[in-house]
């Protein structure tokens, strides 16, 4: 199926281009919508997949509800946590953990889109965009589209092979699973689970149950090269062999992907081509969250625009020290990747909820900061801190 709702438009020229339908694209366009200042502009969402829906889920926590409440499809207010023999069960509140399927998310936001005169959905390929000097020509495989702001969320890994800092790639393998007998706990999301071996890359499973029988088991690896799927496949089935407490479990479906963690300098050379999404740096170079960022970016976009100014890069809306700790924490997972899981699990022992979401999330105070700081093992730490200082020199 095609996403196509008109085959051609006569005039090529738009307000704004959004390239990718997917997490940034989609929330871009509708929330350009939702203002009445850009929500009457011409817009054009180019998408290359052919394939409606992507299959993915997005988990964030949240405290209070967006928009994209009414799409949410399981919150959890408990978060458990394992490593070696510890674990440990969080308190979430006042956050919530949440899940929006990428599948729910787009059908809601085409179902709006469809319904506006000014958006314009095509299916193609984008091949290049070109900064004219007061407009940006985007190429696709079947014909030229103009705007003066282009919104762009393509991303490829090699873009990252020159890069001189730090990168780990995040890979996902996930199996929706039914088990006939009542194992889970719907009230307790696993978001770490750090049994599996750690030696040559950090290594965790979180288990995201939506009722007693069926729940998302997820094999995610954070590593320097990137693996087969099998090899994925062999560890998510190694650990639901050996955690997951069933004689017999079908596979409902499956999610699988690998994105990047980096403190590479996501960016364009034209300020009217702005990336958007993992492409603009909106995933969390030491968790690899992205939803959230998404979202300020977006917010920030949307803001701009209305008041006609040109929107910022998403690095450039986050205070530096929060790139510092996340290049810190990268240096520590890719140098030392056995010591990710009891780091990991003494920061959400140590530190309630609230202030570890704040400080993943980029909107902790100083003072909170430290506080989960001096909790960790301080020299370690600033002898990691002091190395990349010395990079910088
Ligand atoms: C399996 C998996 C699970 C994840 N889970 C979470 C999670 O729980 N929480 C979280 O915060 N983050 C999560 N992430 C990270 C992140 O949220 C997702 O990767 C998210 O989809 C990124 O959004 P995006 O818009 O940048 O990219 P995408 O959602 O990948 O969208 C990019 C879109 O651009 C289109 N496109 C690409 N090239 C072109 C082209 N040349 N022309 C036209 N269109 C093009 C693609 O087809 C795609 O639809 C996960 C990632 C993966 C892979």
């Amino acid at each position: 199926m095609t996403i196509s709702t008109t085959t051609a438009t006569s005039d090529n020229n738009f307000d704004y281009i959004i390239i990718g339908a997917g997490l940034a694209g989609l929330s871009l366009a509708v929330s350009l919508l939702k203002n009445k200042i850009t929500g009457r502009k011409r817009i054009l969402l180019l998408e290359k997949s052919q394939q409606q829906y992507q299959g993915r889920t997005w988990c964030f926590w949240e405290n209070g509800a967006d928009w994209w409440d009414s799409l949410v499809s399981k919150t959890w207010s408990i978060a458990t946590f394992y490593e070696g023999t510890r674990q440990l069960a969080k308190e979430l509140a006042p956050m919530k953990y949440k899940m929006v399927h990428s599948d729910d998310y787009r059908r809601y936001v085409f179902n709006i889109l469809r319904k506006q005169q000014n958006i314009h959905l095509l299916s193609r390929d984008v091949v290049d965009c070109k900064d004219l000097g007061t407009t940006v020509a985007v190429h696709t495989e079947e014909g030229l589209f103009f705007a003066p702001l282009v919104f762009d969320s393509r991303f490829q890994l090699a873009e990252l092979e020159r890069h001189k800092g730090h990168i780990l790639y995040q890979q996902f393998i996930g199996w929706f699973i039914k088990s006939e007998e009542p194992i889970f706990d719907p009230q307790k999301a696993c978001l770490m689970d750090f049994r599996a071996t750690q030696d040559t890359h950090v290594s965790f499973c979180y288990v995201l149950p939506k009722t007693a029988h069926e729940a998302l088991v997820e094999f995610t690896i954070f590593s320097k090269q990137i693996y087969s799927d099998q090899y994925l496949q062999a560890l998510l089935t190694t650990y639901i062999d050996e955690h997951i407490d069933t004689f017999s479990f079908n596979v409902l479906g499956k999610e699988t992907g690998v994105i990047p963690m980096t403190d590479y300098a996501f960016g364009s050379p034209s300020n009217r081509i702005i990336p958007i999404g993992t492409a603009g740096g909106c995933s969390k170079p030491s968790s690899g969250y992205t939803f959230t960022f998404v979202q300020q970016h977006v917010k920030h976009i949307v803001q701009q625009l209305a008041q006609d100014r040109l929107p910022l890069p998403f690095h450039k809306l986050q205070a530096k020290r929060f790139l510092f700790y996340d290049r810190v924490m990268l240096r520590i997972l890719k140098e030392f990747p056995e010591k990710g899981a009891s780091l990991f699990f003494s920061m959400f022992h140590r530190n309630n909820a609230n202030s570890m979401f704040k400080f993943l999330a980029n909107q902790s105070t100083l003072w909170q900061e430290i506080n989960i700081f001096r909790k960790l093992p301080v020299l370690f730490f600033l002898r990691m801190a002091w190395r990349e200082i010395v990079r910088d020199k």
